[in-house]
C-alpha cells in the first residue's frame, strides 16, 4: 500500500475472485460460469446497441426494467437494476448497517459478506451454520441486525425454505433481511412450490431479494444483477446509485439483459440441464466415496475422507481442471465444483476416480 492510501481502508482484506489463470486451457468448475452460451438474441441486440456507444446509457434503465417487471409480475418501482448483484449487495449494506444495526450473515456463506461491512465500516457478526451447514434461522431471530443470506447459500448449495424466511422475517419488522437469490434458478423446493422469494416482497417491506443474470442467464462477463423490494427500500438504494454511478448498467448490457427476459425458455432450459447434470454427477461421486451436500444451486459441495481438499484441488489443477477450495478451517476439506457440461463432468469423475487410486497407493506405500 502507497504512503497516501487511507488509513480508513489500511486494514481492508479484498474479496478473492476464483482464479482466471491464462497459462493454459482448463475446464473451468471454480466460477459458478454457465456452460452454455448467451441465447442468440443476445449477442444480435449487443452489436446493435454499440454503434450508440457515443450516448450515456439510460440511466433509469427504463426498458430493461420494464422487462424485468413484466418477466416477473412486479412494478416498475419495486425493482433497480445493478453492475452485477455485487453493486446491489455493496449499496444494501451501506444502506441499511451501522452501529445500530450491525450486518448479520453465516460464518460460511458468500465471501463478499465480510468485505462489504469492512469497506462500509459497519459491524458484522457471523453466525455459525448448525453442523450439517444448514442455517438456524432461530440464531438470527434472537440477534438485532441486518441479515443477509444467500439462498442457496454458497458454497454450501442448501435451500432454506420460503416459510423459514417468513418467520425470520415475521420477528421483527424493523429488521431488514435482504435474501441473495444468486442461485435459485436451480433450486427446486420440497413442496414444489417456487422456491424464490420474488413473489412475496409485498408481504414483507423488510425484505429484499437479489438476483443475478451472471450464473443461469450466462451473463457473468455482463455484469447485471437486480434487486426486487418495497419502492422506498428501492428509494433507499436508488439514492446510493445516484450517489456513486448513475449510468451503472452500460447500454451493451442493459441490451443483453433485455433480450435474455425474452428468450427465457432457453434458460429455464439449460437450468434444467444443470440440475439433470448435477443429480448424475452428485450420484457419481457418491459412489467414488464422497460425501456430497444436498446442492440445490450449479455447484456442487464435495469432501472425500481420504485424501485432503487441498490435495485434492493441487490435483486437480494438475490435470488442466479448476474447482473452488477454501482456507477456511471449517471447510477446508471441501471442494466447490461448478456443474458444467456433462463432457466436463464425465472429465472431473475420471480424474478424480485416479487421483483416489494414485493418493491410496501413497498411503499403502507409507509415502
Ligand atoms: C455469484 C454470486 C453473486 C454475484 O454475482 P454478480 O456476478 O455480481 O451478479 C452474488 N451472490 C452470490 C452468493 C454469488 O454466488
Amino acid at each position: 500500500m502507497s504512503r497516501f492510501f487511507s488509513k480508513r481502508h489500511s486494514q481492508l482484506e479484498p474479496y478473492t475472485p476464483g482464479e482466471q489463470p491464462q497459462d493454459r486451457r482448463y475446464i473451468k468448475l471454480n466460477t459458478n460460469e454457465s456452460p452454455f452460451p448467451p441465447s442468440p438474441g443476445v449477442s444480435a441486440a449487443v452489436e446493435k446497441e454499440a454503434s450508440k456507444l457515443q450516448l450515456y446509457s439510460d440511466p433509469e434503465s427504463r426498458e430493461l426494467i420494464r422487462a424485468l417487471a413484466d418477466t416477473y409480475s412486479l412494478e416498475p418501482d419495486e425493482l433497480i437494476v445493478g453492475n452485477g448483484s455485487d453493486e446491489l449487495l455493496n449499496f444494501a449494506f451501506m444502506a441499511w448497517c451501522d452501529g445500530q444495526h450491525p450486518a448479520l450473515f453465516p460464518d460460511i456463506s458468500y465471501g463478499f459478506y465480510p468485505v462489504f461491512a469492512q469497506l462500509n465500516r459497519v459491524p458484522f457478526e457471523e453466525i455459525p451454520l448448525l453442523e450439517d451447514f444448514s442455517i438456524c434461522v432461530d440464531e438470527y431471530v434472537s440477534h438485532s441486525g441486518t441479515v443477509f443470506l444467500a439462498n442457496p447459500n454458497a458454497p454450501t448449495g442448501l435451500l432454506k425454505s420460503c416459510s423459514e424466511i417468513e418467520r425470520l422475517l415475521r420477528s421483527d419488522p424493523d429488521r431488514i433481511v435482504v435474501v441473495d437469490e444468486a442461485y435459485i434458478d436451480f433450486a427446486l423446493s420440497r413442496d414444489g412450490d417456487s422456491a424464490s422469494m420474488l413473489s412475496r416482497i409485498r408481504d414483507y417491506d423488510n425484505l429484499l431479494v437479489i438476483q443475478t443474470f451472471s450464473k443461469s442467464r450466462s451473463l457473468a462477463g455482463g455484469r447485471l444483477g437486480f434487486a426486487a423490494g418495497n419502492p422506498v427500500l428501492i428509494r433507499d438504494l436508488n439514492t446510493l446509485k445516484y450517489s456513486t454511478n448513475p449510468y451503472n448498467v452500460n447500454r451493451m448490457t442493459a441490451a443483453a439483459g433485455i433480450a435474455a427476459l425474452r428468450e427465457g425458455e432457453y434458460y429455464q432450459g439449460n437450468a434444467a440441464k444443470i440440475i439433470r447434470t448435477r443429480t448424475e454427477t452428485a450420484d457419481s461421486l457418491r459412489r467414488l466415496g464422497f460425501t456430497v451436500t444436498d446442492s440445490q444451486s450449479n455447484f456442487l459441495f464435495v469432501r472425500s475422507d481420504r485424501v485432503s481438499g487441498d490435495t485434492l484441488y493441487r490435483e486437480l489443477k494438475a490435470r488442466g481442471i479448476l474447482v473452488r477450495h477454501f482456507d477456511k478451517a471449517r471447510i477446508r476439506d471441501h471442494l466447490r465444483i461448478t456443474v458444467g457440461s456433462d463432457g466436463q463432468m464425465h472429465a472431473l469423475l475420471r480424474e478424480l476416480d485416479q487421483i483416489l487410486c494414485e493418493c491410496s497407493t501413497y498411503t499403502q506405500n507409507g509415502k
